[in-house]
């Protein structure tokens, strides 16, 4: 595919369901999940990706039913907005059920395959992200991590950021773990990590 062809399929992406437990998942076609720390820039990141303004949006409240929000990138090729994780003050129960999910997505579900972690490139691979890579990896899934918010970095400080998050992730021994700068108010590397998802999105099934 040219890099116009996938930038036309993420443009076109569309809202499609949520869905509060993984029974209710559709069990066909293929999918990339897309986890992060609340606030490092899940939502900004998809509606970047997908050119548009309001295709994501955040939820603040953490005591609020956990969702998988799910985006039709193509036909039976689909985006899954994982709920954020890291509220300081998210009840224990509401903890659990977020685990509960998310582990249980990243081993049952076999459309499932990559998972995209947003980061904050000032303080990447917190100790949540780091579970969220070994979660994935453990699934046997392909892992890209973004470092978001690369412009409130200099130049210097994000490759910085970037070498030393790479070196963090090599040091884990996982395979197929990758690490890029990205920025959704800038748009640095966007059409990179359109290519990276597409490639995914549309390999022929194992
Ligand atoms: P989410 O909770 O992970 O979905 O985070 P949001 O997408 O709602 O973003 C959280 C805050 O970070 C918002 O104020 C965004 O405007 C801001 N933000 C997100 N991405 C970037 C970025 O790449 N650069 C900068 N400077 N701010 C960003």
């Amino acid at each position: 595919m040219t890099q116009s062809d996938y930038t036309a399929l993420w443009r076109n992406t569309r809202f499609f369901q949520s869905v509060g437990q993984l029974h209710q998942l559709p069990t066909t076609g293929v999918e990339v999940a897309f986890a992060g720390r609340s606030n490092a820039g899940k939502s900004s990141t998809l509606n970047r990706l997908c050119g548009q303004k309001a295709l994501a949006r955040t939820s603040r409240t953490p005591g609020r039913t956990q969702l998988i929000n799910l985006f039709d990138w193509a036909d039976n090729a689909r985006l899954a907005d994982l709920p954020g994780y890291g509220f300081a003050k998210a009840p224990q129960a509401v903890r659990r059920q977020w685990a509960d999910l998310v582990q249980g997505y990243f081993v049952k579900h076999p459309p499932l395959r990559a998972v995209v972690v947003i980061m904050d490139a000032r303080r990447p691979l917190t100790e949540l992200d780091q579970q969220m890579v070994e979660w994935a990896s453990a699934g046997g899934l392909p892992v890209l991590c973004l470092l978001n918010k690369a412009d409130k970095l200099g130049r210097g400080a994000a490759m910085n950021a970037l070498l030393q998050a790479r070196k963090e992730l090599a040091s884990l021994n996982l395979p197929n773990v990758q690490a890029e700068l990205f920025s959704a108010q800038t748009g640095l590397n966007v059409d990179s990590v359109r290519r990276i998802i597409g490639d995914w999105l549309t390999a022929a099934p194992a």
